[in-house]
Formats: structure tokens, C-alpha cells, sequence
């Protein structure tokens, strides 16, 4: 066993946290009081490979195995949670998905563009009666020689109306259930997609969410994933793997919450002395450091596991549901130790407390990450470590 990161590892992570600190940081507060969608950032994202991290190189990609992008995407959410999680929607539900399971021919017509982030990505699994029951969606898609026309309405889209690619999930008949449903890769940018105005939502604000209309969408043949009816099979496939990278964020705001919390209660004073000198503030604290090491160490090893075909379900819904549950306990705690301030938006924390909610409901709630690791349970003998 060995807790050291390789070199690739500590370079990526080094990198991206310079460049989180001079670039995100600084304006984080201003463009969540705006919203306002920060294109340029997401240039320079590009131009420093982070849109297109695990597609291989031959697609323009870096190639990089997954904890150097979880630890990316940790440093990001630690700077400005609304860039984290448009990054890892381009890169880990979007590029992933397409990497694994399309033809050679997808692979080589769309992944360029996206890895070197001249156009971002997206998903739509989500709709209006299919949120963590993903099989009882309602999207259709028929054949048309060779192309498929999709129509029905995505809910809850990242990047919608930003993105160029979408994975999209649709089914040939709903009478058929899970076997029906099939995946597609969507170029956005056409007549039958029909963005709707963005959501107004309690955190994440620089980060645009939309629902869409598909209208005789047009999708050519080449652009399935898999096969027929795997549509499914390519959802939990990739939400297996991509739910880390939520779980990577939840752990980027957690540390940043807890930073903020150390630094104010080693200079507020009450009582006659800096309040983490008084015994409830700092094991308060202690509990933040200690919880956050668990969620972290628990997603450094999921991104382990996840080289390992097979093994990866049961871990990452453990990890994105701890990291997720803990980032939420730890900007609660990081409010408290502030008082007052802790309420103001003058004070980050504020803004942490509103973007951590999100990590327990999207990706999958934390009652999803339940069932999965029931599942897996029910087939286990033991869960003693091999
Ligand atoms: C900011 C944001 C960005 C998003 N981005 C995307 C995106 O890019 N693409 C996309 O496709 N989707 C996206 N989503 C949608 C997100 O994945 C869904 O909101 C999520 O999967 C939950 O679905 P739902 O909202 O329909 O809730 P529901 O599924 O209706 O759940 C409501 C509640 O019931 C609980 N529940 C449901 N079924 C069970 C059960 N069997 N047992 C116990 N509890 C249960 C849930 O855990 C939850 O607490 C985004 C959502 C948000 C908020």
C-alpha cells in the first residue's frame, strides 16, 4: 500500500491549485452574485488540458488516469464550486461515455474538439418524471434511414445552450422499459434542441442549468453508443466513474470551508481570546479535519479501484455519498464557528454553504448511493477487506 501521489499526480494537483488561486479565487464571490458564465475561464481551462483530462491523447486528450483528474476538480471546487462542476460534466459524463463506448469513427469526429475544450459537454439523463428513476424516462428517439429524430424534454441540463455534445438517453418505446432505452451523442446546436431560460438556483450560479426541448432532434446513426437497448447499461457505467468527480468537489468545498473556519476563529477573539482557543470552537474544528481526511482518503481509493473493471460500484457510491454528506456537515459547522459573519455574503462562507447542498442530489441523491450499495451488499458474504 502507498499514500504517495505519483508525479503526474502532484503536478496536475500543483498546477491546477496556482492557477485556481490566482485565476478563480479572486472574482468566485462576484460571479456568483452575477452569474454571469465565465467563457473565458473555460478558455484557459482548455488551453491547460483540464477540459479533456482522461480522453486519450489520441483524441486530443491528456490521458490522465482518474485521481489526477479528481484531484483537479478538488482544486477547482476548493476555488469556485460553479467552474468544478461544468468542468467535470465536459470532461467525466460527456467525454468519458463517448471514449468508452463509441465507434472508432465518434471517437475521432467529436472527442478532439471537446478534449482541447474549443466546445463543452454535457448529459441528459434527467426529465420531468424521471429524476433518480431514470428507466421511466419518456424521450423518444425513431429511426429515419440513417439517422435517429429524438423528442421529448430534458430537465436540469449543465452547460445547456453552452454545450455543443450531449449524451443523451432516449427510448424506442416506453412499453419496453429498461431494454428500450438507448444513447446517443447529440450536437446541441441545431433547430430541433430548444434551450429553455436558465434555472434560478441556490447555489452553483455561474454554472448555467437548463431544461431543453428535443423536437425531431437529429442524431446520425454513427453517433450511438453501444448498441440498441444498452442505453442504461451506458448510464450507470458512467455515473459509476463520474459520480467520484462529484464526490472530489464535495471534498474542494469541504476544504475550503474548513481553511475559512481556521483562519476566522484564529483571529476572532471573545472572551478575552481567539475563539479556537475555547474548547467547543476547536473540536468543532477537529471534527471538520477528521471527517474531511475520511471522505478524501475513501475517494482517493475508489479512484483506485476504478482501474479495476468491475469493482467500482459499490466504492464510489460510498464515497460520493460520504464526501457529500460530510461537505454538507462541514460548511453547516464552518457557519457556526463564523457567528453572525457566517450569514453575511461578505464572507465566503456563505457562498459554500449554498453550493455544497447541491453534491447529495445530483449524480445521484444520497438515497441512490444507498441503493447501490444495498445491491451490493445482497450479494456479498462479507465486507471484510480482501
Ligand atoms: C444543479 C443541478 C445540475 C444538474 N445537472 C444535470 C445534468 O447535467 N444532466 C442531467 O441529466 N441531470 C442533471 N441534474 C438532475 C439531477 O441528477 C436530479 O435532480 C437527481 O438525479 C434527482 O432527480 P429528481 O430531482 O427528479 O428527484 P427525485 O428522483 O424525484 O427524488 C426526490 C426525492 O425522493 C428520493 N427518492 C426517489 N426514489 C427513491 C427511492 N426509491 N428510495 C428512497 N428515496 C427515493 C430522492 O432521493 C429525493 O430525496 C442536475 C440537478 C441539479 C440540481
Amino acid at each position: 500500500m502507498d499514500f504517495e501521489f505519483s508525479e503526474q499526480q502532484r503536478m496536475v494537483r500543483d498546477m491546477v491549485r496556482a492557477f485556481a488561486a490566482e485565476r478563480l479565487r479572486p472574482g468566485a464571490g462576484a460571479r456568483d452574485a452575477s452569474g454571469e458564465f465565465p467563457a473565458d475561464i473555460f478558455r484557459e481551462l482548455g488551453e491547460l488540458g483540464l477540459l479533456g483530462m482522461m480522453t486519450p491523447e489520441a483524441y486530443g486528450g491528456a490521458g490522465t488516469e482518474t485521481l489526477a483528474y479528481l484531484l483537479a476538480i478538488e482544486e477547482i471546487a476548493r476555488a469556485d464550486a460553479s467552474v468544478a462542476v461544468g468542468v467535470s460534466v465536459t470532461n467525466s459524463v460527456c467525454q468519458w461515455p463517448i471514449a468508452h463506448f463509441g465507434s472508432e469513427e465518434l471517437k475521432g469526429r467529436v472527442l478532439p474538439p471537446l478534449a482541447r475544450g474549443e466546445v463543452l459537454g454535457g448529459i441528459m439523463l434527467t426529465e420531468p418524471g424521471a429524476g433518480s428513476d431514470l428507466a421511466s424516462l419518456r424521450t423518444t428517439y425513431r429511426r429515419d434511414g440513417d439517422r435517429f429524430l429524438l423528442s421529448g424534454s430534458k430537465v436540469w441540463i449543465t452547460n445547456a445552450g453552452i454545450g455543443a455534445f450531449f449524451v443523451v438517453l432516449a427510448t424506442r418505446d416506453t412499453a419496453l422499459g429498461a431494454k428500450g432505452i438507448s444513447a446517443f451523442v447529440l450536437d446541441a446546436r441545431q433547430p430541433g434542441v430548444l434551450v429553455q431560460p436558465r434555472e434560478k438556483k441556490m447555489g452553483l450560479r455561474s454554472s448555467v442549468t437548463a431544461a431543453v426541448m428535443l423536437e425531431d432532434a437529429v442524431v446520425p446513426a454513427a453517433n450511438l453508443l453501444g448498441s440498441e437497448g444498452e442505453g442504461m447499461k451506458v448510464a450507470l457505467a458512467t455515473l459509476d466513474h463520474s459520480r467520484l468527480g462529484i464526490a472530489a468537489q464535495a471534498i474542494g468545498v469541504a476544504q475550503a470551508a474548513l481553511d475559512e473556519a481556521l483562519t476566522y476563529a484564529k483571529q476572532r477573539e471573545q472572551f478575552g481570546r481567539p475563539i479556537i482557543e475555547h474548547e467547543a470552537v476547536g473540536f468543532r474544528l477537529a471534527d471538520m479535519d477528521a471527517e474531511l481526511e475520511a471522505a478524501r482518503w475513501l475517494t482517493y481509493r475508489a479512484a483506485w479501484l476504478s482501474q479495476h473493471p468491475g469493482r467500482l460500484s459499490r466504492t464510489s457510491a460510498q464515497a460520493k455519498l460520504v464526501a457529500s454528506e460530510t461537505v454538507n456537515r462541514i460548511v453547516a459547522a464552518a457557519v457556526q464557528v463564523h457567528g453572525g459573519y457566517g450569514y453575511s455574503r461578505e464572507f465566503a462562507v456563505e457562498r459554500l454553504y449554498r453550493d455544497a447542498r447541491v453534491t447529495t442530489i445530483y449524480e445521484g441523491t444520497s438515497e441512490v448511493q444507498r441503493m447501490v450499495i444495498a445491491r451490493a451488499l445482497r450479494t456479498m458474504a462479507t465486507t471484510a477487506t480482501d
